[in-house]
């Protein structure tokens, strides 16, 4: 069976909240963008409302050439808001996002939405979501939660940006659909007054081994989609199911 890999980028700023820089939206995703496009490959950019309105070529360019999504309004932590303010977080992201695109995908800042919330998701007209995570312990494949289809992550962006021969295995063994998650500021040298993770593997060698993962998986037979078009086809694959 062929595998079916997602490449998806939630766009914040710098590894929040411990960097104030928006280095990785100047300088990384323009570059992951670049890469991506000499390929063919369509990814998945899950912009914060304010930083698409902050960014708005680049949120464009999402939208056109690959899939734009949602990441929050400005990276907060929606397990710690009240039902009616995160309501009225996502439709204000939701409707930032959508003058540059329709926007269908969603992930929570820090693996962070509760399932009770889910309904709010739905109203607020998103249909697929990607919080859940396999390195976070979600044991279950694709379902769906209260209308939204549920494409959990696969993998944290720290393995990514091991030495390669340390990763390779790994993606051999992972099953489909495979989400890998990046971010604009690995693409980018940190600072290493940051703490470990903000800083350890970034810069040029974390795009290097993006392109490694990329011709890995062409040379593997995979087929890249979008979240959404993976969610589409779940969800089709569940009707004809029914
Ligand atoms: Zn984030």
């Amino acid at each position: 069976m062929v595998r079916v890999v997602a490449l998806t980028f939630d766009v914040e700023q710098d590894c929040p909240p411990f960097a104030e820089t928006k280095n990785g939206m100047r300088y990384g995703l323009p570059r992951v963008m670049d890469l991506l496009e000499e390929y063919g490959i369509r990814g998945t950019f899950l912009f914060t409302g304010r930083i698409a309105e902050e960014f708005p070529e680049l949120a464009r360019r999402a939208a056109k050439k690959h899939e734009l999504g949602c990441h929050g309004l400005q990276h907060e932590r929606f397990d710690r808001l009240s039902p009616n303010e995160v309501r009225k977080r996502l439709s204000e992201a939701r409707e930032i996002l959508n003058r540059f695109g329709e926007v269908t995908s969603f992930r929570a800042p820090n693996f962070q939405f509760p399932d009770e919330y889910y309904p709010l998701l739905y109203q607020a007209g998103f249909r697929i979501d990607s919080t859940k995570a396999r390195h976070k312990g979600w044991r279950k494949g694709v379902l769906q939660i209260s209308g939204i289809i549920e494409v959990p992550a696969t993998t944290t962006s720290i393995v990514t940006r091991l030495p390669w021969r340390l990763q390779e295995r790994f993606h051999r063994k992972f099953e489909s659909p495979v989400v890998y998650i990046f971010h604009p500021w690995e693409f980018v040298e940190m600072s290493r007054r940051l703490r470990p993770d903000c800083w350890f593997g970034t810069g040029k060698n974390a795009l290097d081994n993006l392109r490694r993962l990329i011709e890995f998986h062409i040379d593997s037979g995979s087929t890249f989609l979008t979240l959404q078009e993976i969610g589409e086809m779940m969800g089709k694959a569940k009707t004809s199911n029914d």
